[in-house]
């Protein structure tokens, strides 16, 4: 143990003076300032202790135990008295007790390394490599002195070369001060070799980083190979914070769009590395930029203009619909020559399930454009058209927007399916935004608010499908070309059946004809039996079930073939659920019987009429439109005007009141076709003549009897016929319709033409 020694004392906080270090000290403390007051009387040495944390009283134990044995070089005091001092580190020393007598003191032992512990050789190694180190870390660092290395190389003293790389080295005091604190050479030479090494390393990965800085401006100067070629490497370096911006920069870079959304994606890419560690908004925000890269912009696919080919398809894949192929197929070729992307839009309207959807598929097969379905039921927010605010809280594009992203391509065919069952309320108005879709003056700068950059929609085939014109917002029917689908007779679903959903369902259960056939009986009993739709999705629905069962049976019991006919149905589809229904034909009194055409196909529907004792009122009750009140009340005029050719007491309509009611069931989509039923009814009631219970009529009525053409006369023709009804009367108006009408739907059918209410009752009642 050498001498220990008493030194005036300064205790320095979040510092460490290594052996060699000279650091400047501005001194306010009276208690430090007398230390060294009292070294510079004496040698100059003072010895600086750090502190371990903030002490009331400062002890031995606050104390770190090895501290710094050091010279005062020089000591100036400042104009507002406090000191600047300049120190030298000299050695370590350790405390061996602490006394305050009005300044502060300590007993310290100076220490010694001692040298010779270590082998010649050896030490001459370490020497040489902490150089080594020491040049190395220069090398890659700025700000480490180079006149060091020269006192390096001339330094022969393993120990203060251990210390002195560190001095010099930019390090934390923590580390400086853990070194401090060591006083075998063995031991401070490895650790100074572990933290050199270390901010060698750290120094390399800082320098490649600044590389990939560099880089990444060869990327804002659009080099594409280059910047993949990096990206590849930072993911094989792990997750790398620049590496996401850099992938959006790389798609966008490969986007194919115009300069101002490139601009505008870019600028939000910049807005994004803003954002880093931002939490949620940033997530917001990226979220916003993959959704604008994944828009398709300028990609557009190439269309086929082959009108054979589309005849071609559309055969294909869809039984009957002469006329509709044939509209489609005309609509097809004016596009082509006009050489319009857009142009008009078609809207297929017809009952559920006969086939719009599927069409509307065909017509994007032939064409060779991508397909999209958007569905409008239900849609009662603009939002969902037009897409949120991006201020609101999960806020997404709308379903345009949406389809379009989805496709992939700006020209695709949107299917924008029943648009009849869109609906606005206080959020805006629907049909006004989907007017802006549809218009093709304004929809090459359609506003999504979420996007907020102008979409083209103009190159977009939009199909519409919908079951009820009437329902359709007349501002967009009145923009689109219609074509109707009507419902399919027996014998259309049978074909049908047989020859595209069969295949259709074997397929998707992975069913062979060697497997299962399925008669023509069982077919048409399914039709008749198990189903009632004016299309032929319960039909197919009916054939997936026998599919489905079948293939479980041919794995449990490989019975071979399976066949399913009207016999073992049962054992398929359970009980018949409908009874071919037919109606009552008895003659009747105030119970006349109309034919309604309805969204979901055509149906009957019986008019009863009661008179009683009253003032001469008219009641309506069931569901009745307001256009069916209209006709009522002409349906009455008509019959006042005919009075007396009845012999209906002139006061009779001022004692009587008289009660119409439509039973539940058919609600006619179509109010004053049920006219003449009405009146005829009425009359009926009135006069006590019978109505014939073997005839059902349609049309509407004028205030003087006239019979006015009505629609729907297909699917109106095919209820009575199912019903048993076989005579009908149709307004003389309608004869074209009816003789375009299939011969398989006429066929049976006796259809009387009516002009007047006068040749109505003259076939209706029964006198
Ligand atoms: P919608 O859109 O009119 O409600 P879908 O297009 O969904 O009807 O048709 C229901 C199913 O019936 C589909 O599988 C469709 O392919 C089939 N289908 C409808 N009409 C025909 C047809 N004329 N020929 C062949 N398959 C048809």
């Amino acid at each position: 143990m050498s001498e220990i020694i008493k030194l005036p004392t300064i205790i320095v906080k979040d510092a460490a003076l290594l052996p060699g270090m000279i650091v400047n000290f501005t001194i306010i403390q009276k208690r430090v300032a007398r230390a060294c007051e009292e070294a510079i009387k004496g040698d100059g040495l003072v010895f600086v202790a750090s502190q371990k944390e903030p002490a009331e009283k400062v002890t031995k134990d606050t104390l770190y135990e090895i501290g710094a044995l050091s010279f005062i070089r020089q000591i100036n005091k400042l104009p507002d008295k406090s000191f600047q001092v300049m120190l030298e580190s000299r050695k370590r020393a350790r405390i061996v007790s602490v006394d305050e007598d009005g300044g502060f003191y300590a007993d310290v032992e100076p220490l010694e390394t001692d040298e010779s512990a270590i082998d010649r050789v050896e030490k001459e190694a370490m020497l040489r490599y902490i150089r080594e180190l020491y040049i190395e870390l220069s090398s890659l660092k700025s700000g480490m002195g180079k006149n060091v290395i020269k006192s390096l190389n001339e330094s022969a003293e393993l120990g203060a070369t251990v210390d002195m790389t560190l001095v010099n080295t930019p390090l934390p005091y923590e580390v400086k001060l853990s070194v401090l604190q060591l006083t075998d050479l063995r031991d401070r030479y490895d650790r100074a070799v572990q933290i050199l090494s270390d901010e060698i390393q750290v120094a390399r990965v800082k320098d490649d980083l600044k590389k990939k800085v560099k880089e990444k401006v060869t990327k804002s100067q659009r080099d594409y190979y280059l910047r993949e070629e990096m990206n590849s490497i930072r993911r094989e370096l792990g997750e790398d914070p620049l590496s996401e911006e850099q992938e959006l920069r790389n798609e966008l870079d490969k986007l194919n769009a115009g300069p101002e959304v490139k601009e505008k994606i870019e600028k939000e890419i910049n807005r994004l590395v803003t954002l880093r560690d931002g939490g949620s908004e940033a997530s917001v925000e990226r979220s916003y930029i993959e959704t604008l890269l994944e828009m398709p912009w300028d990609n557009a696919s190439e269309d086929r203009n082959d009108i054979i080919k589309a005849k071609e398809i559309l055969d294909r894949d869809h039984y009957g619909l002469e006329k509709v192929k044939e509209r489609i197929l005309e609509f097809l070729a004016v596009r082509t020559l006009t050489g319009k992307g857009g142009g008009p839009i078609i809207c297929l309207i017809g009952p559920p399930g006969t086939g719009k959807t599927s069409i509307a598929r065909s017509i994007a097969d032939a064409l060779n454009k991508q397909y999209v379905r958007v569905s409008l039921g239900g849609v009662r927010d603009e939002a969902e058209i037009r897409g949120h605010r991006r201020t609101y809280v999960g806020a997404m594009p709308g379903n345009i927007a949406n389809g379009l992203r989805q496709a992939g391509v700006k020209n695709p065919l949107m299917l924008l399916d029943e648009i009849d069952k869109v609906s606005s309320d206080y959020k805006g108005d629907t049909s006004s935004a989907l007017l802006e879709v549809l218009d093709s003056e304004q929809n090459s700068k359609f506003r999504d608010h979420y996007i907020g950059i102008p979409i083209d929609l103009s190159e977009v085939l939009f199909v519409a499908t919908a079951n009820s014109a009437g329902d359709i917002p007349r501002p967009l029917y009145d923009r689109m070309e219609i074509i109707e689908v009507s419902s399919y007779t027996s014998n259309e679903k049978f074909h049908i059946g047989k020859d595209y959903l069969l295949d259709k369902q074997f397929e998707k259960n992975g069913l062979t004809r060697k497997q299962l056939s399925v008669t023509d009986g069982a077919l048409r009993k399914i039709i008749e039996s198990y189903t009632r739709e004016a299309g032929v999705r319960e039909l197919e629905r009916k054939i997936g079930e026998i599919c489905r069962k079948a293939a479980r049976e041919i794995l449990e019991d490989n019975p071979g073939k399976i066949t399913v006919t009207s016999k073992n149905l049962k054992d398929y589809l359970g009980k018949e659920k409908y009874r071919k229904e037919s109606a009552v034909k008895t003659d009747k009194t105030g119970i006349a019987r109309g034919l309604a055409w309805t969204p979901v196909g055509g149906d009957t529907l019986q008019i009863e009429v009661n008179i009683m004792p009253g003032k001469g009122e008219v009641e309506l009750t069931g569901q009745m439109g307001d256009v069916m009140k209209e006709s009522a009340m002409a349906g009455l005029s008509y019959i006042r005007s005919v009075a007396s050719k009845y012999k209906i007491s002139p006061d009779f309509f001022e004692k009587n009141d008289i009660h119409i009611h439509i039973p539940e069931g058919a609600v006619p989509k179509d109010g004053p076709s049920a006219g003449i039923t009405m009146a005829t009814a009425v009359l009926s009631a009135i006069t006590k003549i019978p109505v014939s219970g073997k005839i059902a009529m349609t049309g509407e009525i004028t205030l003087r009897g006239r019979v006015l053409p009505v629609g729907g006369l297909k699917e109106k023709i095919l209820a009575a016929k199912n019903v048993g009804i076989y005579r009908v009367l149709v307004p003389y108006e309608n004869r074209p319709d009816i003789e375009e009408i299939s011969e398989e739907i006429r066929d049976g059918m006796e259809i009387v033409y009516v002009s007047s209410m006068n040749e109505v009752t003259k076939e209706a009642l029964v006198q």
